[in-house]
Formats: C-alpha cells, structure tokens, sequence
C-alpha cells in the first residue's frame, strides 16, 4: 500500500524532506488501525542524533505498533504519510535553532 508521500514533487522520500516542507508525519498501523501523528521536525532532529538512516522505509523499521505487540505479539510496521494534523502522544525534542539553521543552510545551496 503506498501513502501521500509521493503525491508531491519531488516525492518526500526522507525525513528532511518532510521536515524541511514542514510536514508532520503520520504513522498508521495496516492491522488495527492505530495513528499515531509525530512532529516532522522532532521526528528528523531524533534520527539526525542518533545518526540513523531517515529514507522513509528506515524510519518505518524503527517503529512497530504498540497495541499489535501487546494483543499479538507481532511487530507491525507502520505506514508513513505526511499530515498537517498536530502531533499526539509524547513531545518530540524540537531541534534547536542553531540545528535547523544548519539543516536549512546544507540544503539551500
Ligand atoms: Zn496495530
């Protein structure tokens, strides 16, 4: 099943690419259902520290849905889209200025 992300152009293939377009992500389990939104720029400031691979289909093996682990004992990748819906469940550190600034400027030249 594909999500939004390719409806723009160029496709929103990593987290910078959502952050930067100021997208929130949207992680939806294809078992039960379960949404979870997280901010784009807490979400790329997260893998940006821990050096982590943010193409979409890295970010999607980080997470599993928690209700599925719990009912099944499976762990069920999620789907990413883009959303401007707020973001729910725990706050995600923001990047601080000085990061941002310094994403902002790697990707304007
Ligand atoms: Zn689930």
């Amino acid at each position: 099943m594909r999500g939004n992300l390719a409806d723009d152009w160029p496709p929103l293939r990593t987290l910078t690419d959502l952050a930067l377009r100021k997208w929130h992500v949207r992680l939806t389990c294809p078992q039960c259902g379960y949404v979870r939104v997280m901010s784009g720029a807490g979400l790329w400031y997260l893998f940006h520290r821990r050096h982590w691979r943010d193409d979409v289909a890295s970010v999607c093996q980080r997470f599993h849905c928690p209700h599925c682990l719990l009912a099944r004992r499976a762990k069920i990748r999620p789907l990413i889209e883009k959303t401007k819906d707020a973001p729910t469940g725990p706050k995600l550190e923001d990047p601080s200025d000085y990061e941002w600034k310094k994403l902002i400027a790697r990707y304007r030249s």
